[in-house]
């Protein structure tokens, strides 16, 4: 986001005294010792959704992985970002309302990275050399590894020989990658089971130069994280031995460590998570909810326990400059983006409806700039003028994240948006493959277009990215998050709403379940029936609620009183710098 105000909006952390002062926060002893440029924080992804650096991911755990590296460079956390930089992107498109796939090629060249040299991974056939790049950003870098034939994101079937090779190449060619540049890893952070083999890689060099097997899996074990987003174990891919004969074994060098892989099989199959419990002895999951209920067992049928290290966004990225100026001059946030100790509720008490219509009137501005050089399902721009009300559903078109669900009546939606002047915009994409969205989102469009009301006022936008991610959170009144009760791990962008002072409309799920029920407008019942009634209820209280100074003091106050401490991805950081050290 540019700034175009001329007095300092930030407050950066760039004296060495700050950062101190944070470190000492978390703890009396000093991360410094722990943590240090030639010994960093290692977070291993297979995603990550940075755009302006070239990358772009498919949903939450991309944004995550890019935030947490946002963060350690706001906090000068000597942090490193191992993760593959994809040749090819995928994007969509409307057609005759029908979503249309395509694909873009990225040279890393074009986003600043340097090429650092060639590191190879092994596969049945010979050795693949892979690109070794890096941009560094503050005290934080990108590592990547990358070559012509790496493939886009997710390609493939999720069992698929390409899978395995890309995981192969991140885990074993990233650890390689690290050596290169003179680090070796303070702790390893695996962002879900995709990036395990990081872990192997280091087990095998402990193991290769001498250490005993068992002294090294200790030491392994003691400073890897995994961090899990999957509610089902289940529903993870699987593999075949001889795929790890192909792929995996021959990119490791101790016999101790293949051997005790290969016992890791059960009828010739292996599910990653089962030896990623083993080699990690810190284990996260990304909500309160989540820790919970996330239902995992290790190799002898136990039940796994995880440490609830809920999801945060990093602000400055998330929020309108002249809220986060708001917040900062007004004694809610502290230089770190952390509420202030003293006196946060209070502040957040004294925000009056002027500054809340006043801020949401830029970020309204920003959000019609974006929408002017995108379209919406038949290839026109769209402009909500400011006066009228806008809702906002954007998120991944999957099934359970239910983006049908406001549509169950489309007369009542239509007399809701119409009664209050309201508009409403749907953002979001189908994944490739998945044939059951693909469908729902056709017969949502041909509906929207059969519906008068509901064609003027309810926009389709797809290639959901960052951008319109941001754009809504900046310039929609209220949005809506209506997971099916218990399969959202965390999520994160009704997060961005709360941040830039919108009405939450959600059911009881993911990180929204850290707090109360009446921290925001719950949607609950029964069954389906009951939760589109109760959606449509809160609907009409929060589009009541932006024309009553009252109430819309009343639920702003609310939710960042609530959640601002879970927001702050700082607040993440140093749980997690917490939890580590
Ligand atoms: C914030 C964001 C997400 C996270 O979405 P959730 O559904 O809340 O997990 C995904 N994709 C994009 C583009 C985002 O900006």
């Amino acid at each position: 986001m540019q700034d175009q105000n001329p007095k300092k909006v930030y407050h950066p952390l760039d004296s060495v005294e700050d950062v101190e002062e944070f470190y000492q926060s978390i703890r009396r002893e000093k991360l410094t010792h722990k943590l240090a440029p030639e010994r960093p924080y290692c977070y291993w992804t297979i995603e990550t959704y940075d755009k302006s650096n070239g990358i772009r991911g498919g949903g939450g755990l991309g944004v995550l992985a890019a935030d947490m590296r946002r963060v350690a460079e706001q906090l000068q956390v000597p942090f490193v970002l191992v993760t593959p930089f994809y040749p090819w992107e995928s994007h969509q498109r409307m057609e005759n309302m029908e979503q249309i796939d395509y694909h873009t090629e990225k040279r890393y060249q074009d986003y600043g990275f340097n090429f650092v040299d060639t590191v190879n991974v092994k596969t049945a056939t010979g050795a693949v050399a892979l690109d070794v790049i890096e941009k560094r950003l503050g005290s934080s870098r990108f590592l990547c590894v990358t070559e012509p034939n790496f493939g886009e994101l997710y390609s493939g079937e999720s069992g698929s020989d390409h899978r395995l090779y890309q995981e192969v190449s991140l885990g074993f060619g990233g650890y390689k990658a690290l050596k290169l540049v003179g680090c070796r890893p303070g702790i390893i952070q695996l962002n879900e089971v995709a990036t395990f083999f990081a872990a192997v890689a280091r087990l095998d060099e402990l193991v290769s130069s001498g250490m005993d097997f068992y002294e090294a899996v200790v030491y392994t074990r003691k400073h890897t994280l995994y961090t899990n987003h999957t509610l089902v174990q289940a529903a993870e891919a699987t593999f075949h031995y001889d795929q790890f004969e192909r792929y995996v074994f021959p990119n490791i060098k101790s016999v101790s460590v293949k051997r005790w892989l290969s016992d890791k099989f059960t009828d010739g199959m292996i599910r990653l998570s089962t030896p990623t419990v083993e080699i990690a002895e810190l284990r996260s999951g990304v909500s309160k909810l989540h820790a919970r209920v996330a239902n995992y067992h290790d190799i002898n049928g136990n039940k796994i326990k995880f440490k609830s290290i809920t999801n945060g966004i990093h602000m400055r990225t998330w929020t309108l400059p002249e809220i986060m100026d708001y917040y900062h001059t007004h004694g809610i946030l502290d230089k770190f983006d952390l509420p202030t100790i003293r006196g946060f509720e209070e502040n957040i008490e004294k925000i009056t409806a002027d500054d809340i219509r006043h801020l949401k009137n830029l970020g309204r501005e920003k959000l019609n700039e974006i929408l002017a050089h995108r379209t919406d399902q038949y290839g026109n721009p769209v402009f909500i003028p400011r006066d009228a009300m806008l809702f906002d559903f954007k998120r991944r078109f999957v099934d359970y994240k239910r983006p049908w669900l406001p549509f169950t009546d489309s007369n009542e939606l239509a007399r809701i948006l119409q009664n209050h002047n309201a508009h409403y915009i749907l953002a979001g994409r189908v994944h490739m493959g998945d044939t059951t969205m693909f469908g729902k989102l056709m017969d949502l469009l041909h509906l929207i277009d059969q519906n008068p009301i509901l064609k003027e006022r309810v926009h389709y936008l797809p290639d959901y990215d960052e951008e319109l991610g941001l754009a809504l959170s900046l310039g929609a009144n209220s949005s809506i998050n209506t997971p099916i009760v218990g399969l959202e791990a965390c999520g994160t962008s009704w997060m961005k709403d709360i941040a830039n002072m919108g009405i939450l409309i959600s059911t009881h799920d993911g990180g929204v379940a850290d707090k109360p029920a009446d921290s925001y407008l719950t949607v609950d019942g029964k069954n389906e029936a009951q939760e589109v009634k109760e959606l449509y209820r809160q609907m009409e209280v929060a589009a009541n609620a932006w024309q009553n100074d009252f109430d819309l003091e009343y639920w702003i106050h609310k939710e960042l009183t609530a959640y601002l401490d879970v927001i702050s991805g700082t607040r993440m950081m140093r749980d997690y710098l917490n939890y580590l050290f």
